[in-house]
């Protein structure tokens, strides 16, 4: 997703709870930044927390079996 376009949708989505259900890589004019953002809400993320949100949902799955 575009560095504007997650601009934009950050704006528009408000302060509405958001689970991140998509998160993809930012980019800006075509060269990948180091963020990867939400789709849905235009939270920015780092490679760091969209693995530990990973980690997490992980654990969640294994903790309800
Ligand atoms: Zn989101």
């Amino acid at each position: 997703m575009e560095y504007f376009a997650a601009q934009n949708l950050k704006e528009s989505w408000g302060k509405k709870p958001c689970d991140h259900p998509v998160i993809e890589k930012e980019y800006y004019n075509g060269a990948f930044l180091i963020n990867f953002v939400c789709t849905q809400c235009g939270k920015e993320f780092t490679i760091a927390q969209k693995l530990e949100m990973e980690e997490t949902s992980k654990s969640v799955i294994s903790s309800n079996k």
